[in-house]
Formats: C-alpha cells, sequence, structure tokens
C-alpha cells in the first residue's frame, strides 16, 4: 500500500482488520434478499454493528426495525448476524413472516452448546456484556440454565445455586485476555468449573486483536475504525492501549479524527472491526496523508480466507425448490 503524499509520518496498518466472514455473510444476504424480493426487506436490529452499512442498505430499501411485531404480516424479516433467542424466532413464526436467519454460524456454534449444556442439566456461565445482542440471544437458549458474567470483577461477585455443576461460555467479540482473567477468578471461586470444548472468542476477533497488539507497540496513537456499539471495535481501542499504544481512539470514520490526536506522534496505527468496510480506512489513509502520514506499511499477523455460505432460506430459494 502506498500513500499519495509522502511526509516524515509513518502509518503501520493491522492486517487482519475490517470484514468478517460472518459480516460479509450478513450483508450480502441483506442485498441478495433486496435483489430477490424488492424493497422493503425489514431487517431486526442492526444487521451488524456499523453505522456506515446500516445507511447504505438503508438506502437501498432495508427497513431496520427493533422487533419483529413491527414488520408487517407476512413479509421477509432478516435476523442480524448477532442471532436471536429461540422466542424471536417463533415471533416471527406466529406472525407470518418469513424469516431469513443471517446469523453468524459462529455465533450458532455458542447456541448450539448452550443447548447441549442445559439438555445435560449444566448451569452456564455466560461471560459477555450486559445488553448485548449477541448475548440475549445465546441467553434466550436456556434462561434459567444461564448466569451472565459481565467483567472480571462480576466474576469476584457472582452467585450461583449450584457451584459444582458450572460450565463457561463466552460472546464472540471480547478482549482474549480479558475473558481468561474473567475465568481464572471464575476458576478460584468454583474450582469445578468446566471448560467449553473450544474457545468461543471468534478467529476474526482474535485476529484482529494480535494484530493490533503488533503494531501498538511501535505506534505513538492507534486508531480504530469501527462504531461505538460494535463490541469488537471498542475490544481494539483496549487491547492497543495494553500493547502499548500512548493513545488510541474508535472513529467511525475520518470526519472524527481530530488533528490534535497526531501532535508529536511519528507512528500512527490504523484497523478497524470486523464490521467495517475497507472504504472506511481508505479514506482514514487518504486524510493521515494529509496531515504528512504518507508512507503506510502493512503489518499482517494472520491470513484469512474463512467464507461462509449464504442463508439457507436464500440457498433453498436460489435453487427454486420453494
Ligand atoms: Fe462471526 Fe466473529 Fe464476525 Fe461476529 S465477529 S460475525 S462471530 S466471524
Amino acid at each position: 500500500v502506498d500513500g499519495s503524499v509522502t511526509g516524515s509520518g509513518r502509518v503501520l496498518l493491522a492486517a487482519p482488520r475490517g470484514y468478517c466472514a460472518g459480516v460479509d455473510r450478513a450483508v450480502v444476504a441483506v442485498e441478495k434478499a433486496l435483489e430477490r424480493y424488492g424493497s422493503p426487506v425489514y431487517v431486526r436490529k442492526q444487521i451488524v454493528h456499523n453505522v456506515h452499512v446500516v445507511k447504505r442498505l438503508e438506502e437501498q430499501g432495508a427497513v431496520f426495525v427493533d422487533e419483529v411485531d413491527e414488520v408487517p404480516t407476512g413479509s421477509h424479516v432478516v435476523f442480524s448476524a448477532h442471532g436471536v433467542a429461540p422466542a424471536v424466532v417463533r415471533a416471527a413464526a406466529d406472525r407470518g413472516l418469513q424469516a431469513i436467519d443471517a446469523t453468524c454460524p459462529l455465533v450458532t456454534k455458542v447456541h448450539r452448546e448452550a443447548v447441549r449444556f442445559a439438555r445435560d442439566d449444566r448451569h452456564i456461565l455466560l461471560i459477555g456484556h450486559h445488553g448485548h445482542e449477541e448475548v440475549e440471544g445465546t441467553m434466550g437458549e436456556a434462561p434459567e440454565r444461564t448466569t451472565l458474567v459481565g467483567s472480571p470483577e462480576e466474576a469476584d461477585t457472582v452467585e450461583v445455586a449450584d457451584p459444582d455443576n458450572l460450565v463457561w461460555l463466552s460472546q464472540t467479540t471480547l478482549s482474549v485476555d480479558e475473558t481468561m482473567e474473567t475465568v481464572r477468578r471464575l476458576r478460584t471461586r468454583f474450582p469445578n468449573l468446566a471448560d467449553p470444548p473450544s474457545d468461543d472468542i471468534c478467529y476474526a476477533t482474535q485476529n484482529r486483536q494480535v494484530a493490533v497488539k503488533k503494531i501498538a507497540r511501535d505506534a505513538d496513537v492507534v486508531l480504530v475504525v469501527g462504531s461505538a456499539n460494535s463490541s469488537n471495535s471498542v475490544r481494539l481501542v483496549e487491547v492497543a492501549l495494553d500493547g502499548g499504544a500512548r493513545a488510541s481512539y474508535r472513529i467511525d470514520d475520518a470526519s472524527e479524527l481530530d488533528p490534535a490526536w497526531l501532535e508529536g506522534a511519528s507512528t500512527v496505527g490504523v484497523t478497524s472491526g470486523a464490521s467495517v468496510p475497507e472504504r472506511l480506512v481508505r479514506d482514514l489513509l487518504a486524510v493521515l496523508a494529509e496531515h504528512g502520514y504518507g508512507t503506510v506499511e502493512e503489518v499482517r499477523t494472520a491470513e484469512e480466507d474463512l467464507v461462509f455460505s449464504l442463508p439457507r432460506e436464500l440457498r433453498r430459494d436460489a435453487s427454486g425448490n420453494r
């Protein structure tokens, strides 16, 4: 990658960054649904947590709603990448909606684990953020058997009825280090706490954290492109600070860059969350070049080639077997 203006400042561009396989699939699902069924296609909640993506889909005819009871009977409704509780699926069916489930397969995997552990009469400690849509969906699989642990501090105080029968699961977009700390603290209180068969923090979250950590070591300031409600984007700011950056800021796009942040900085790190289109990063690099940060060095810590197939409702319609 070459900056168009040469300045004394340097940009370290983290890779991987931006779109993950689950986000790509969810966005394409809405576009395909619009192509196939025409506007409006309803989407429950933001399809992915990015204001620019949502705005663009709105312009194409998607209508975002909070709950399925806002969707006219018989319409198509897409469930977001963050997943939904079984009660939402039932509510959509009761209204006669044509649901297209764009839940990321890696979130679905966590739902399946929750169902299985609940069936085995285990109690689940779900590590995740209060109020996040993914957590609400996962908890909805076994509400009676799940307790949310929101932070390492909450691990010190959470109360459970059956302390010897616990297993932990997690939201897919947490900080790896903080989650391990939460598990460690839980285990000091509940020594018989069982681990899930595999980590629930997804590959994209982990890869983006490893990459930002690497550039944070050499960057004075790290800019993270992503929306405020994007869990994985907000985590990237925290990981950059933990990783040695003097400062780190999350911005939705280049217009939010405050030039004062760059004062005295010779190296600026740049990355983006899993729901962020690459064009927003390109725009930021152009603005940084105008500020004298014209040399861009990409620092890659992993290759990603995962692609998920479209939600089955769209595949089924595509094959003509309706
Ligand atoms: Fe799926 Fe991870 Fe992307 Fe979330 S961040 S949509 S879990 S791949």
